[in-house]
Parts: structure tokens; C-alpha cells; sequence
């Protein structure tokens, strides 16, 4: 039964080969079996899933049954879900259970969905490894072949990758900053998209950079990416970010076709330091959809280079700003003092983690009255010559196609001396957040040691259409089939 895609079990529900319940318990005893492993919950709600699940079967009796009856899902613990613990993985909310559902929680459980429980993830979503969780690490149900040292699952919706690959959960929500969605893809070999900004609401989904932030779906296949986006996506009023327009049939565009299209290859993300096999696999995808019958050609988008550093500056200053909230006084945790400053600096002292506080630091900096124009407005006019790349070369091309990570999944503990190291991660990732264009990452092959790489592809502002049918497309070229180590159905 775990082994259903998401498409095949709603099938099998729908024709009652199996019952929500039964599906419901499948996945509850991988986790009771895995997560002391792996780490990927923090709060798994086995009564709750079980309620859902009753109610899903329920339904379907009744013929009423909506997209996502009786599936499974884990839920990134950045999104508010009513009577249920919100930490994002920090200490600092620890104590809060909201007393409200985010709207894209809400939207899927409209739908029918099941709620495993809360999946771990770096703290406030900063990081790329998940180390940086108030809980702990996850582990990467992939280990390198020969070799059984823990791995990370990428960051900062690891708890999500990794439940979704080791078959503790069908699909997961997660959210995509600067690439928390498509790294962990990429590291754990899963489907992840980052849809347009404002596709998802916002409403809900605790506060990292907000002129950044998306929510959007992992899965195991594109598809099943797309039917999960199809739900969790569109309109809501009480986000004004929030993007007034249709929701597409994504699923129907998965198998559309490359035909005709053209795909650009950025030159630009070609480093000098691009490890051999990640250039290869990327040259391998190109060759995939020219036999698919896409025309690829070479384009440039000169801004590249200032992605990442521009990200840095944006991303703090946005999160300092968003993190002021949590003084001890409205909600979360609090640190009495002498006075209200020491009640202040008490609570945020105990309640942030270390990468946290660095992100408030540089961010109270760029933003501070002496440096704003040389850091913070700077960035801001850089980021527009960044989404102006993307304008001109979209006028030549349907999607562009890029690698998602620069390296495989690494090792705990591995780049954590200097923080610029964790940074270079998000080194493709970033521009699609900087100007808002939706991005995805497929599984395209594995490397040596036997780690998942995957292959990024990008696309116009609410064409996510179109990148669903280039990802079918590598998808069917790929006919990826590894599965990690560590998995309940092993
Ligand atoms: N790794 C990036 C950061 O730490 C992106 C995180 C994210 O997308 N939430 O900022």
C-alpha cells in the first residue's frame, strides 16, 4: 500500500480497493517505525488522522468524495493548523496552538486530505540542512552507497522531504524562501515546486521573508506534485499578495509535451566550480528534451551572479523585521525580567537559535538608518534587474532548465563552520524567489555514490503549466526509479 504513488491510491480509494482508514494506519506504523530514526515530525497526530480518515471513508461511501479523500499528508510545521502545536521549529513558540487553520492547510482539508502530523524543519525555515530545528536534525533516508553515515535531507522543508521519500507520508506541504521546497527535493529525490508568488496564500504560514515566501507541494511524482498544487492553491483575500486568478488543470499538464517548445540554458549557472557530475546530468536533460522535441538554446541572464548575495541582504532584513513579533508578550514563549527590555532580550536570547539570531542581526544592519541605501535599497534595485532578466529572456524561450543544487546531499554536521558555505546551496534557487517566477525540481538520475540529483526548471509568472509538462517530460525521459535505503516499505 505504501507504495502508491498519490494518483494510484486515490484510485484505489475511489475504488474502494483499500479504505482511507487502512491506508491512514499504513502510513501512522512507518512512522512509529521510522521517525526515531529519521526525525522528519515533530509531532506526529495519529487521533486527528485517524478522525480524518473515518471521515474520508465516510465520504466516499456517500460518493462525495473531493481531490484529495483520505491522503495522507504531512503538514511543514511553519503552517497554522487549528488546535494543533505550531513551533517552526523554534523554541520560541514552542507553548503556541493556534487557534486558526492557515488557508492552505484549510484549502486541503476542503479537499479531503489526511494530516499525519507536523513536519520538522530548520528553525523559521533558515537553513538548507535542517540542523538548525530547535528538535534536532532529520536524517535523508538515502545514504551513499557503501556507506552508512547519516545525510541531511536538505533544508529548510527536510522533515517534509524526508517523510515523503521514506513513505511516512504520500505528499507534504512545505514552503520555498530562497529553495526550501526544490533543494530538498533535489537531496531526498522527490518532485518540489515553488509556484508563482502569490499562487499560494501566505495567510496563516508563519512569517519568514514575506516578499519571498511560497508554499507549495512535494511528492514522489510530478503528477502527484501537480494534483497537490491544484488543491493548495489560489485566490484569498485575506492574503494581499495573494493573486487573483484562475487555478489551471495543472495534473492535465503534466502530460502535455515538450513539442515545440524552447527551453533556455542559462550560461550563467555555469560555474567554474560545477562539480562534473551535476554539469553532466544537466547536459543530460537538455539532450532528453530535444528527443522529446523541444528546441534548446543557449540564453543569458547577466544579474545571476548578484542572486545570492542580494538574497542575503532582502531575506534578513525582511526577517528581522517579521521576528520582531516575538517579544514575550502576545504569544509563544516568555522570559520575565527587571523591566520590559530585559523581558525582551531575555525571551528572544532563550527562545532563537543561533542561525536565527544571525539573520535578525544582519538584518537589523541593512536595514539600520547609516547602511539602508548602501545594502538594503541597493539589493532592491538589483533584485529589479534580476526580474528583468527573466522578462527578456521569457520573450525568447517557454521555460529554462538548470540544475537545483550545486552537490548532492552532504553530510550532518558537514558545511556548518562557516555559514557562507550553507549559503552557496541556494546558489540556483534563489533567483526564482528574487523575482518571483515558479520553479521545480525533478528527479533526474542519481550520482556515484548513488545520491538523487535533481534538475530545476523554470518558467513565466504563472505558467506553472508549462513547467509541469517540461518536468513530465525529463520525468518519463529519467524513468527514475531508485528508492532511498531507509523507507517503511524496504
Ligand atoms: N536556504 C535558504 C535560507 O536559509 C532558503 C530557505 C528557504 O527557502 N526557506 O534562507
Amino acid at each position: 500500500m505504501l507504495a502508491f504513488s498519490l494518483a494510484e491510491a486515490r484510485d484505489a480509494l475511489r475504488t474502494r480497493k483499500i479504505s482511507a482508514v487502512e491506508l491512514t494506519d499504513a502510513y501512522l506504523r512507518a512512522i512509529e517505525a521510522l521517525n526515531p530514526q529519521l526525525n522528519a515530525y515533530v509531532l506526529p497526530t495519529p487521533d486527528l488522522a485517524r478522525a480524518q480518515a473515518r471521515a474520508a471513508d465516510a465520504a466516499l461511501a456517500r460518493n462525495e468524495a473531493g481531490p484529495l479523500t483520505g491522503i495522507p499528508l504531512a503538514i511543514k510545521d511553519l503552517f497554522c493548523t487549528k488546535g494543533v502545536r505550531t513551533t517552526a521549529a523554534s523554541r520560541i513558540l514552542e507553548p503556541f496552538v493556534p487557534p486558526y487553520e492557515s488557508t492552505v492547510t484549510a484549502n486541503l482539508l476542503r479537499d479531503g486530505a489526511v494530516f499525519l502530523g507536523k513536519a520538522n524543519m530548520d528553525e523559521f525555515a533558515m537553513g538548507s540542512s535542517n540542523m538548525t530545528s530547535a528538535f534536532g536534525p532529520v536524517t535523508n533516508p538515502w545514504t551513499r552507497r557503501g556507506d552508512n553515515r547519516p545525510l541531511v535531507p536538505g533544508g529548510s522543508s527536510g522533515g517534509s522531504a524526508a517523510s515523503v521519500a521514506a513513505r511516512m507520508a504520500l505528499g507534504a506541504t512545505a514552503t520555498d524562501t530562497g529553495g526550501s521546497i526544490r533543494q530538498p527535493a533535489s537531496f531526498c529525490g522527490l518532485v518540489g515546486i515553488k509556484p508563482t508568488y502569490g499562487r499560494c496564500s501566505r495567510w496563516g504560514v508563519v512569517a519568514f521573508a514575506s516578499s519571498l515566501d511560497q508554499a507549495g507541494p512535494l511528492a514522489r511524482t510530478v503528477r502527484d506534485a501537480a494534483i497537490l498544487l491544484g488543491s493548495m492553491a489560489g485566490y484569498d483575500p485575506k492574503d494581499a499578495t495573494s493573486a487573483d486568478v484562475p487555478v489551471p488543470d495543472f495534473a492535465a499538464a503534466c502530460a502535455r509535451g515538450v513539442k515545440g517548445l524552447r527551453i533556455g540554458i542559462p550560461r550563467e549557472y555555469f560555474s567554474d566550480g560545477m562539480p562534473e557530475e551535476i554539469s553532466a546530468i544537466w547536459r543530460q536533460g537538455q539532450q532528453w528534451l530535444r528527443e522529446a522535441g523541444a528546441t534548446v538554446v543557449d540564453v543569458s541572464l547577466p544579474h545571476t551572479k548578484y542572486a545570492l548575495a542580494t538574497y542575503y541582504i532582502v531575506a534578513p532584513a525582511e526577517a528581522s523585521s517579521n521576528l520582531a513579533r516575538y517579544d514575550g508578550v502576545r504569544f509563544g514563549l516568555r522570559r520575565d525580567g527587571a523591566d520590559l527590555t530585559e523581558l525582551y532580550e531575555n525571551t528572544r536570547a532563550e527562545g532563537f537559535g543561533d542561525e536565527v539570531k544571525r539573520r535578525v542581526l544582519i538584518g537589523t544592519y541593512v536595514l539600520s538608518a547609516g547602511y539602508y541605501d548602501a545594502y538594503y535599497l541597493k539589493a532592491q534595485k538589483v533584485r529589479a534587474l534580476i526580474l528583468s532578466d527573466f522578462t527578456s529572456v521569457f520573450r525568447e524561450v517557454d521555460a529554462l532548465l538548470t540544475p537545483t543544487a550545486p552537490s548532492a546531499a552532504f553530510g550532518q554536521g558537514e558545511k556548518m563552520d562557516d555559514p557562507v558555505t550553507m549559503y552557496l546551496n541556494d546558489v540556483f534557487t534563489v533567483p526564482a524567489n528574487m523575482s518571483g517566477i515558479p520553479g521545480l525540481s525533478v528527479p533526474a538520475g542519481l550520482d556515484a555514490q548513488g545520491l538523487p540529483l535533481g534538475l530545476q526548471v523554470l518558467g513565466k509568472p504563472f505558467d506553472e503549466e508549462t513547467v509541469f509538462a517540461v518536468a513530465g517530460a525529463i520525468e518519463q525521459a529519467a524513468g527514475f526509479s531508485a528508492v532511498p535505503t531507509i523507507r517503511a516499505d524496504a
